[in-house]
């Protein structure tokens, strides 16, 4: 299958972020993979080698003057989906949770997703349906907290989501779509090797959902299966 779409995706040396460059690149999209350190980034490397259309580029999302000179390099490139992916999770529980970890995971887990969506506005709004896509976590999900604990990680996505909330209305008269994913308890660093899935189960939901959505879904929480997931 060949397709003349284009994707940009940050993190996507490793885990989660990795699998989706292979997948869209299998599929014959155009993919910017944007990593934070390109000179360690050795299988998107070898992956970039066998595929043509994927091309790598530096990245960290914490510096936004860097994401703003990121999106004047692509000024010419029109972006059919966007897919702000790279997160941390800092353990954290009560009486061990540090404060500038805690303020360094909202830079990356929360701010970039708005700064992303401000940055690539124009290059999305050339595509004939734009989207935004945004990784989010059931751990950033208020009702499904029934452990406690994790109190950076959690609230960094739960955050997340209420910027993501306001990106969908805000970008809806742009004809641009915007969703909150949850990629399945996945192994990958972050994920561990006990979750439930590998990234190519999860990365094929979470691609069939993508291409599924439209505006009328815009705003919506849900998971790589397809199913919403409560607020
Ligand atoms: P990994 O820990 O395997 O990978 C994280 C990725 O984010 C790496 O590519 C890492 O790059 C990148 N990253 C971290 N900080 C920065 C930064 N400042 N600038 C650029 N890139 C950065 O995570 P997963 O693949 O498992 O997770 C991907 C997304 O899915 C995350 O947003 C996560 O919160 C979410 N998620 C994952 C779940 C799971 O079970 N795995 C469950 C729910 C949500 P580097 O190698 O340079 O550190």
């Amino acid at each position: 299958m060949t397709t003349s779409q284009t994707i940009l995706i940050t993190g996507a040396n490793r885990g989660i972020g990795l699998e989706y460059v292979r997948q869209y690149a299998q599929a014959g999209y155009t993919v910017y993979a944007t990593v934070r350190d390109v000179a360690r980034a050795d299988e998107l490397q070898s992956l970039a080698a066998r595929h043509a259309q994927v091309q790598l580029l530096s990245l960290d999302v914490a510096d936004i003057a860097a994401i703003r000179a990121l999106s004047t390099q692509l000024s010419e490139v029109t972006i059919d989906i966007l897919i702000s992916n790279a997160g941390i999770y800092p353990p954290s529980r009560l009486g061990t949770t540090d404060p500038q970890e805690w303020l360094h995971a909202f830079q990356v887990n929360t701010l970039t997703t708005y700064y992303l969506a401000e940055a690539f506005l124009t290059h999305l709004q050339r595509a004939a349906q734009g989207k935004v896509i945004a990784m989010t976590s059931k751990m950033g999900s208020i009702a499904d907290n029934g452990s406690g604990g994790e109190y950076i990680y959690r609230s960094t996505k739960t955050a997340l989501n209420m910027v993501v909330k306001s990106l969908a209305l805000d970008l809806q008269p742009f004809n641009i779509a915007v969703a909150l994913l949850h990629p399945g308890w996945v192994r990958t660093d972050m994920g561990g090797p006990n979750g439930l899935i590998n990234t190519e189960t999860s990365v094929a939901g979470l691609r069939k959902v993508i291409d599924g959505l439209s505006l009328a879904q815009s705003g919506e929480f849900i998971a790589y299966d397809g199913k919403p997931v409560p607020w």
